[in-house]
């Protein structure tokens, strides 16, 4: 293993593993926004709720329609005894007559039910209208969204998996100890394993770095590290 390039080797893996880890975040989102869209979902459900709300409705008016209709063919029937001559004694046509009066309460009575109700349909038809053709516009907005994110997480795949390789093949280059003591600190300082000596101090952590600390780095065959941080330092 060529001793001079141990350092510089340190700091190429640094920044092709920053550039995995950059294309693993881009992956990462990608793969996200493809598992769902919450503006779809909320609009989803509220369209179904409306659907539900709906078919609620209607199923209202469809029993007060009923209900009408069997007060309907109560009444009828009674009219016409009343009117048809068929009924001749006087109390007998003053109970008809007392009976067909209570139906056409309860008629009238549900009837203004039956009005509140269809109000209440124009209403929730509107709504639901509204609602499924905002669904269409962002189903059909999805679709090419995803068909989109698709073809970005290939593309981002086809990266990371060259990425990786570039790191694979530049561990190769740095000798095992070096390496433990790299992939240790990047583990513990976020990522950031390598450190620039700049004006005396660690550009890691900003402490001031001890003469004899500075003139290792200088050494090629050696690893230096920030006392404070333990970063790996280089000058140049
Ligand atoms: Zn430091």
């Amino acid at each position: 293993m060529p001793l001079l390039s141990q350092v510089t080797d340190v700091r190429t893996l640094q920044e092709f593993d920053d550039e995995a880890a950059t294309v693993r975040a881009a992956l990462d989102d990608v793969e996200y926004r493809l598992r769902g869209s919450e503006e779809l979902d909320r609009v989803r459900s509220a369209f179904d709720a409306l659907e539900a709300e709906l078919k609620d409705v209607r199923r209202s008016q469809r029993k007060l329609d009923g209900d009408v209709s069997v007060l309907n063919s109560r009444i009828q029937p009674e009219e016409k005894r009343l009117y048809d001559g068929s009924v001749r004694n006087p109390k007998e046509l003053g109970n008809i007559q007392h009976e067909v009066e209570l139906l056409k309460e309860q008629r009238a009575k549900l009837e203004d039910q039956l009005l509140e109700v269809m109000s209440r349909l124009e209403s929730v038809e509107a709504s639901h209208a509204g609602a499924r053709d905002e669904l269409a516009r962002l189903e059909a907005k999805r679709a090419a969204e995803v068909g989109d994110l698709q073809l970005e997480a290939k593309r981002l795949g086809e990266a990371l998996a060259r990425a990786d390789a570039r790191r694979e093949a530049q561990k190769l280059k740095i000798s095992p100890q070096a390496l433990h003591v790299y992939e240790d600190i990047r583990r513990r300082r976020g990522g950031m394993a390598v450190a620039h000596i700049q004006g005396g101090m660690c550009a890691g952590c900003r402490v001031s770095i001890p003469e004899a600390v500075r003139r290792r780095a200088f050494q090629p065959d050696q690893l230096a590290q920030c006392p404070n941080c333990e970063r790996i330092l280089y000058v140049g």
